[in-house]
């Protein structure tokens, strides 16, 4: 163990995304010396969300988040569309209470970081831009507790060092507090920004003022691996992309950038960025194990936080990672405070941070989902449910001169002529409504 005179901080942040900006604002509000370590030189831009943030979470956190930060637009329409090659069905969904209070927006990482990172130099983070933590630092070798980090072979040591390293956190990996996600718990996203103007974003979602659309979509979105699609709206651009399973993706020998541009180019997802200039491109890995990965996890002087710590959430309906990723970086801020007031940043301690998340919102959400990435693997999902929407759909629409006939005929007559049972139909539907 350092002694006290020897910590050049009390607490390093390792890596400045939402999760590691939330805390360290925390830890310095709360009086904390706290330094924050980005290996970018900008923060935020080589950072990816699809981009829709359910943000009341931070409402306590920065009292006028909605005024001051770089927010696109506030949802108040989400569609959840199945997709075939020719045709899609889509539940459309528009309420103006989602403005008021408003319940999510869609949010540039690129902005937003910047954006949170200005907030804790403001609070009095030491900010450190550029540099990559190499390794973690042990007191008495390899075998003590963490009490600091390597950074550009410089060694700097804190009472409690906060790993907000992102999906793959080698850090936490190295440290042996977390394994090698299997392939099964990890998705990739390739996602696209096109500029298409102010006016075009708010007609071709039919949007007014700063009204935002989330659309997401499943079936040929993907090609039929396991994932889904998103079209969200911006300012004055489009975000688009997708999200496959990583073992799927293996299985079905394409490649995540195949997958994003027969997503885009999708006759009913082309017209919302047709003509538009490209403004962004980037692949990211996801967490998709729910809470099969995720843990706070805590050791001897350290404490890991959103992705780091497997922290997502996908229901299909919504992907939520950044809210979750702030949640953690509040739960850590509280525990380490509480270590800091003891002197004592054992695991036994900082463990109070497993208590925090406990308690709070957060594991309830995990364990509410926990079936969720089993039943978003459903084959039906991405085949046979849209495929039979649309055939049904066409049959009572189209009129082509031979007698019409009542919509249970035709429910009876379509599911005899899909590869849907009506029984499978029933019992996705009511998986559905346990597990999502
Ligand atoms: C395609 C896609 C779509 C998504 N859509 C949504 C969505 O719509 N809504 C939603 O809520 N979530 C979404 N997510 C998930 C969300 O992006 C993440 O959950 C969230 O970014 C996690 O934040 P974080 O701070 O934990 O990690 P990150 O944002 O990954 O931040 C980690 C930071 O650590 C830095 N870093 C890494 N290693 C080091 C090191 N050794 N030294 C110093 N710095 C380091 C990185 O540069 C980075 O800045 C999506 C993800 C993807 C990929």
């Amino acid at each position: 163990m350092a002694s006290e005179e020897e910590y050049d901080f009390d607490v390093i942040v390792v890596g400045g995304g939402i999760a590691g900006g939330v805390c360290a604002y925390q830890l310095a509000k709360a009086g904390c010396d706290v330094a924050l370590i980005e290996r970018a030189e900008i923060s935020g831009s080589k950072n990816l969300s699809g981009g829709v943030f359910y943000c009341s979470v931070l409402e306590d956190v920065f009292p006028h988040f909605f005024d001051e930060a770089p927010i696109e637009r506030v949802i108040t329409r989400n569609k959840v569309v199945f997709l075939n090659e020719s045709s899609s069905v889509g539940l459309d969904y528009w309420d103006s209470r989602l403005a008021k209070p408003v319940n999510a927006v869609t949010v540039l990482r690129a902005h937003l970081d910047a954006w949170i990172l200005e907030q804790c130099e403001d609070a009095g983070v030491s900010v450190v831009p550029g540099f990559k933590v190499d390794r973690l630092l042990r007191a008495d070798g390899d075998s003590g507790a963490i009490v600091g980090v390597v950074a550009a072979g410089e060694e700097m040591r804190s009472r409690v060092v906060v790993l907000a390293d992102g999906v793959n956190s080698f850090l936490a990996r190295d440290a042996g507090m977390r394994d090698k996600p299997q392939s099964q718990y990890v998705g990739v996203g390739v996602k696209s920004v096109f500029r298409i103007g102010e006016q075009s974003v708010r007609d071709r979602f039919h949007l007014s003022g700063n009204e935002g659309a989330a659309y997401s979509y499943i079936g040929d979105a993907t090609c039929g691996v396991s994932g889904g699609g998103f079209v969200y709206s911006n300012k004055d651009s489009v975000s688009v992309g997708v999200v496959v399973r990583l073992d799927a993706l293996e299985k079905s020998q394409m490649s995540s950038s195949d997958i994003h541009d027969h997503f885009v180019n999708h006759p009913d997802v082309r017209p919302f960025i047709e003509g538009g200039e490209l403004l962004e491109y980037g692949a990211h890995l996801v967490n998709e194990g729910g809470v099969h990965v995720a843990r706070p996890y805590v050791s001897d002087g350290c404490i890991v936080i959103g992705d780091a710590a497997g922290f997502m959430l996908n229901t299909g309906f919504t992907i939520r990672g950044m809210d979750l990723a702030a949640q953690t970086g509040i739960l850590a801020a509280q525990a380490i405070e509480k270590a800091i007031e003891k002197r004592d940043y054992s695991s036994a301690a900082l463990d109070v941070y497993r208590d925090f998340y406990e308690k709070s919102w957060l594991a309830d959400d995990m364990n509410t989902y926990a079936k969720a990435p089993d039943f978003l693997d459903s084959s039906l999902l991405y085949d046979g449910v849209g495929r039979f929407a649309s055939e049904f759909l066409y049959s009572v629409y189209r009129h082509d001169g031979s007698p019409r006939r009542h919509i249970g005929v035709l429910i009876r007559e379509n599911l005899k002529k899909s590869k849907v049972r009506l029984r499978d139909l029933l019992r996705l539907a009511w998986r559905g409504g346990k597990d999502i």
